[in-house]
């Protein structure tokens, strides 16, 4: 039985005060009746007050990129050990706002992802096609593209704490929300070639997240299926009460 993970992705919002604010509430609503993974990703400049306010909590954190060297002239950028340092568990990569607006592509990812498993920090791996790849009836292509180079070179042993969020790009804070029959015949295509590419076993343990304007009101519905093992959510888990709402549906 795979645990639904429930993450949010607070993308650059919220300056210190915001996320003791924001942290304080949703720890009111978690505990030990909620039965999915929860994880926080604020933005690195919040991760050490994350660090001290989760201490002692069930509730999990990470960040939303990392660079894959451990450290050097890469002005701007910051190592795994930098998050280890401030307790990181999980680290996002692979987002399409890192895709499209900068630049990354899947050997960076593939990069990135090798240097997460090293450190023991666990990927959530983003991918999903835009809006113009599936009218043109390409999603299980990019998809497929995206797992293939984003994993390639990696073992099966390597992958046992990846998580792969399938967020179609065009369901990314557009309000709109792929139906819960497109999410799920994704969901279990990836599910499929992961047992293609590495094995059954690893498959069938993955967990996948959807996202994608995921709301109180969808995440039931999503959540339900199969193959959706959880959700990546960007919006409502600004505010504690709807992203406490989605974690509840996950019960
Ligand atoms: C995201 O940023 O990963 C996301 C899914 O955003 P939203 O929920 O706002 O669509």
């Amino acid at each position: 039985m795979r645990r639904k993970v429930i993450a949010g992705n607070w993308k650059m919002n919220n300056d210190i005060s915001a996320t003791i604010s924001l942290i304080t509430e949703i720890k009111k609503g978690v505990n030990d009746q909620t039965k999915a993974v929860v994880i926080v990703c604020p933005p690195f400049t919040s991760l050490e007050t994350t660090q001290t306010l989760l201490k002692d909590s069930q509730i999990k954190y990470g960040a939303q990129n990392m660079y894959f060297e451990e450290s050097g002239a890469f002005t701007g950028e910051i190592s795994p050990l930098m998050l280890k340092s401030v307790g990181c568990e999980y680290v996002i990569l692979g987002h399409s706002e890192r895709r499209t607006i900068f630049h990354e592509t899947d050997s960076i990812i593939n990069k990135k992802i090798k240097t997460a498993v090293k450190h023991n920090i666990k990927p959530i791996f983003c991918i999903g096609e835009t809006l113009e790849e599936r009218e043109k009836g390409i999603t299980f292509e990019v998809c497929e593209r995206q797992v293939r180079q984003g994993l390639e070179g990696l073992s099966e042993s390597e992958l046992s704490n990846l998580i792969i969020a399938y967020e179609p790009v065009w369901a990314i804070g557009t309000g709109k929300t792929a139906t819960s029959q497109q999410a799920e015949e994704v969901h279990l295509f990836i599910r499929n070639l992961v047992a293609k590419l590495f094995s059954k076993n690893l498959a069938d343990n993955l967990v996948i997240q959807y996202g994608g304007s995921v709301k109180p009101e969808n995440a039931k519905e999503l959540l339900s299926q199969p193959d959706i093992d959880g959700a990546l959510v960007g919006g409502a888990c600004l505010k504690a009460d709807s992203f406490l709402k989605i974690i509840e549906a996950a019960n």
